[in-house]
């Protein structure tokens, strides 16, 4: 293979003091033997969920992204790795193409080889030394600019991006792309300032003090296609804390991911903290978790392949230098149950929105609805109603419903739309239309009266395929709820507070919602992880998911 590296502007690091402890106890010698040079408790802006903009017609915001996608649909980006701030070139390309229409071409991205994940553990490795000992004020200083950028200049850039490469419409963009990662970046700042002061008690004649440290190695985040944010958040919650970072992107988000790059270079992140290594998934993965340095894998993707990584990570363990952290959000099964009480209306938009928004493409989609009986008919019509009414097409032109990721995706949808055809009553949907500039497009579909065992009730779909299943009370639907591998998300819709009450202890999931549908999880709001296969259980956006990324160490100083 052809391997031409070409050198870019390295990012320069802000010149600081190196006091390398994390924590307050901050009048300490640090590890370079240089004292604090700040005097000053710094507090972060305390963080605010960024406002989504509504790109209603006639407003700036509008003018600003419809440029921007119909630049971006005319250009062909080079997409190369980075390594230690470096960009690089292999020549061996693969494209970003629109799923929506497949043969427009966005960009080319250079593939990593087995000798690229080498060169990116120096690098990291290298990194760690400095980046580790900078005071968490300036690391915060980093990603809180970052989030500054993102929600400004490159607002309309990384929603263009997310809008042409992964086909979202401009709504799911602007809540995934420009806001959801932008909270991620102020609330984490937010969380890890609160973290660090999170002191032991001290006696008379006795310090105690807590010193939260990154972990000895590099953590390797691999990232879904679905939510452009995930893949900022596990490249740099890490990074947050003091850690170096090999980020090995998805194929099909691979456009968001090379901006996210950017917006962190202009950022200040310094070379090496975070490496971008675009390529072939299992290689580069192997590679990463055999070596003797790996500390943590941060992964968020489909339950078989965290499984399989679990594995060799378990087959390797003899020969690491730690532990790994093992953190990985995966695959779901979600639901909305409806209890009797409930409104009818309401549920129909709810599932209208939690089970097709994005086409189903979100671990917390609703594809099984567990309706009790004397409501299931008149829910049906009103779904029907609705679902009539979900328009597939080009998501930037309006269309409430754009393609699948690929064509594996929509050839698996398929399969389980037949499946499905023998084990319910199809009551909409199950095609996939065909459109001039090619597109994976599958209509809205629903089946009807699915046993709560068979295929299409038990299996992650990730599409835009809805079960529903009739019980002929809530003690059965409560059967139905946790009998998956899965544990994701769950809602129930009553006005009976007692259903409420016995969905809190009975229903399996990490996040539950009443009364409201499955999706939309909030950065600070509703931290966010699985239970069951579905995950870790790490709760993303909230204050318990960063110590997975520190060693404390606990110090008690005679005074
Ligand atoms: P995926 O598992 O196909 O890919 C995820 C990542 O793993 C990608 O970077 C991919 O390149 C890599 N990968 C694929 N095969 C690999 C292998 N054999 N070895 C090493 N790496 C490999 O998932 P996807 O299609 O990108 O995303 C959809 C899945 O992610 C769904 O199952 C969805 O439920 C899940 N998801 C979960 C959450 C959550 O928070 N629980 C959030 C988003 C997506």
């Amino acid at each position: 293979m052809p391997v031409a590296t070409k050198s870019a502007p390295v990012a320069t690091a802000p010149v600081s003091a190196s006091d390398g402890l994390n924590g307050r106890a901050r009048s300490a010698e640090g590890a370079q033997g240089t004292m604090v040079a700040f005097n000053g408790h710094r507090r972060t802006p305390p963080p605010i969920n960024e406002p989504i903009r509504s790109y209603a017609p006639g407003t700036a915001e509008r003018a600003e992204l419809k440029a921007r996608l119909e630049s971006m649909a005319n250009e062909v980006v080079d997409i190369p790795i980075v390594i230690d701030g470096r960009e690089i070139r292999t020549g061996d390309t693969a494209n970003v193409v629109m799923p929506h229409a497949h043969q427009h071409v966005l960009g080319q991205w250079h593939a990593a080889t087995v000798s690229h994940v080498a060169q990116a553990i120096d690098a990291a490795e290298r990194a760690r030394a400095d980046w580790g000992n900078w005071p968490f004020e300036e690391r915060a200083g980093v990603f809180l600019r970052a989030a500054e950028l993102l929600s400004t200049r490159y607002r309309a850039t990384l929603n263009a991006a997310t809008m042409l490469g992964q086909s979202k419409t401009a709504f799911q963009a602007e809540v995934d792309a420009a806001c959801e990662l932008a909270d991620f970046w102020r609330f984490n700042v937010h969380f890890a300032e609160t973290l660090y002061a999170d002191q032991p008690i001290s006696d008379k004649g006795i310090w105690n003090q807590t010193d939260y440290r990154p972990l000895e190695g590099f953590i390797y985040a691999v990232t879904p296609f679905n939510f452009t944010a995930i893949g900022g958040n596990l490249s740099t919650a890490p990074a947050l804390m003091g850690n170096t970072v090999l980020w090995k992107p998805s194929a099909t988000a691979m456009l968001s991911a090379h901006y996210i790059m950017q917006i962190l270079t202009e950022s200040g992140l310094p070379p090496g903290v975070i490496n971008f290594l675009p390529g072939d998934p299992i290689a580069i993965s192997n590679a990463a978790l055999s070596h003797r340095d790996f500390a943590g894998l941060h992964f968020t993707g489909s339950t078989n392949v965290f499984n399989m990584m679990w594995k060799q990570i378990g087959a390797n363990t003899s020969s690491y230098r730690s532990y790994p952290r093992i953190v990985g959000e995966t695959g779901g099964k979600d639901f909305i149950v409806a209890h009797h009480t409930a409104d009818v209306e309401a549920l129909a938009v709810a599932i209208g929105r939690g089970g097709f928004e994005y086409q189903g493409q979100k671990c917390s989609a609703c594809s099984r609805a567990i309706v009790e009986a004397p409501i299931y008919d008149a829910f049906i019509t009103k779904l029907l109603e609705r679902i009539a009414k979900l328009t597939v097409g080009d998501p930037a032109a309006n269309h409430y419903l754009g393609p699948v990721i690929n064509k594996a995706a929509l050839d698996s949808m398929l399969r389980y739309i037949e499946i499905g055809k023998k084990e319910g009553r199809l009551l909409a949907g199950g095609k996939a239309p065909a459109t001039a500039d090619g597109g994976y497009f599958l209509e809205p579909t629903v089946i009807a009266d699915v046993a709560p065992n068979a295929v299409i009730s038990q299996e992650e779909i990730f599409g835009p395929v809805l079960a529903l299943v009739k019980v002929a009370s809530f003690e059965e639907g409560l059967k139905v709820v946790n009998n998956t591998e899965y544990g994701l998300t769950g809602s129930i819709y009553s006005t009976d507070r007692e259903k409420l009450n016995i969905a809190r202890r009975e229903f399996h999931v990490g996040n539950l919602y009443f009364n409201r549908k499955c999706t939309g999880a909030m950065v600070g709001a509703h931290p966010f992880g699985g239970f069951n296969m579905s995950g870790t259980d790490s709760k993303a956006g909230g204050p318990d998911y960063l110590p997975l990324f520190t060693q404390s160490k606990s110090v008690a100083e005679k005074l």
